[in-house]
C-alpha cells in the first residue's frame, strides 16, 4: 500500500493521507458491489492480514457462509465474555460442523467468577460501561493489534451511531482497516439471504430475540420495538462501544 500508517508505540496507527485516498476510493466503488464480492475483495487486498469479529448474530453468520467459499482460512473471532448464551455458544459448532470454520473464542484475562469477586459482583449491574470496556473493547484490541483490517456485519440501519458506516473506512479507536460488507443492507434483506442459503442461525431469533449480546444485557422485544431495544434495556446504554469512534 502507498504510504503505510504511521506508528507511535501504544497508541493506534494513524492513515497518511494516501491510505485514506486509498480507502476512500475502495469504499466509493464497492457501495453498489455484491457484499460476497466486498468479502472477496477483503479478503484479496489484505491477505492473512485480516480477521472477522462476530456475535455470530445473522449478519455475522451470513458473512461466515461467503468466507467459506472465498477464503475460508480467514481468522475468524468471536468476544466470549463468559456471559454469552447456550445458544450462540452451540451455534459457534454448528458453524465449524458446516463449514469448517472454527471461530476462535477470544476471552479477556480473567473468569467471570474471579471478575465477579474483583469487583463485588456482577458489574453489569453496576457498571456496563466498564463491563463492556473490560470483557470485549480490550479484547478485541488485544486482537486486532496482530492484524491490518477487520471485517464485522454492522449495518447502517442498526443505529445511529452506525448510519455513516462506509463500506471501508479506517478504524481510529483500533489503527486498523475497517471493512463492513452489509453496511448498506437492511435486515430484511439479511434474513432472505440467510433463508435462502440455509445459513445456521441462533434459535433465540425465533423466540423474539432481535440483537444478541451477553444474556444478563438482552431481552427479547415486542412487536413495534427498535431492534436493538432489546439490549441494556431499561439504561442509557446502547452500544457496547466496539463499533463507536474511539
Ligand atoms: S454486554 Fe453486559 S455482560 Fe456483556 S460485557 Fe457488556 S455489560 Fe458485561
Amino acid at each position: 500500500m502507498a504510504g503505510e500508517p504511521e506508528t507511535i508505540p501504544g497508541e493506534p496507527a494513524v492513515p497518511s493521507a494516501a491510505v485514506r485516498e486509498e480507502l476512500a476510493r475502495a469504499s466509493r466503488s464497492l457501495e453498489s458491489a455484491e457484499p460476497v464480492e466486498i468479502v472477496r475483495w477483503a479478503a484479496e487486498r489484505y491477505g492473512d492480514q485480516l480477521t472477522m469479529a462476530t456475535a455470530f448474530g445473522p449478519e455475522g453468520c451470513l458473512i461466515i457462509h461467503w468466507l467459506a467459499a472465498v477464503a475460508p482460512r480467514t481468522y475468524v473471532f468471536n468476544l466470549d465474555t463468559g456471559y454469552q448464551f447456550p445458544e450462540t455458544l452451540a451455534l459457534r459448532e454448528r458453524i465449524l460442523k458446516r463449514y469448517g470454520i472454527d471461530v476462535v473464542l477470544e476471552r479477556p484475562e480473567t473468569t467471570v467468577a474471579d471478575y465477579e469477586r474483583l469487583h463485588g459482583g456482577p458489574l453489569y449491574r453496576t457498571d456496563p460501561d466498564r463491563c463492556c470496556g473490560d470483557r470485549k473493547l480490550a479484547v478485541v484490541k488485544r486482537v486486532l493489534a496482530r492484524f491490518g483490517a477487520w471485517m464485522s456485519g454492522i449495518r447502517r440501519d442498526q443505529s445511529p451511531d452506525r448510519a455513516a458506516a462506509p463500506i471501508v473506512g479506517w478504524d481510529h479507536k483500533y489503527g486498523v482497516v475497517k471493512i463492513s460488507p452489509l453496511a448498506n443492507w437492511t435486515k430484511a434483506k439479511v434474513w432472505d439471504a440467510i433463508m435462502r442459503e440455509d445459513v445456521p442461525y441462533n434459535p433465540l431469533h425465533d423466540q423474539g430475540y432481535v440483537s444478541i449480546g451477553c444474556q444478563p444485557c438482552t431481552r427479547a422485544i415486542g412487536a413495534g420495538e427498535d431492534e436493538r431495544a432489546g439490549r441494556w434495556s431499561g439504561s442509557a446504554k446502547t452500544e457496547c462501544g466496539l463499533h463507536s469512534r474511539g
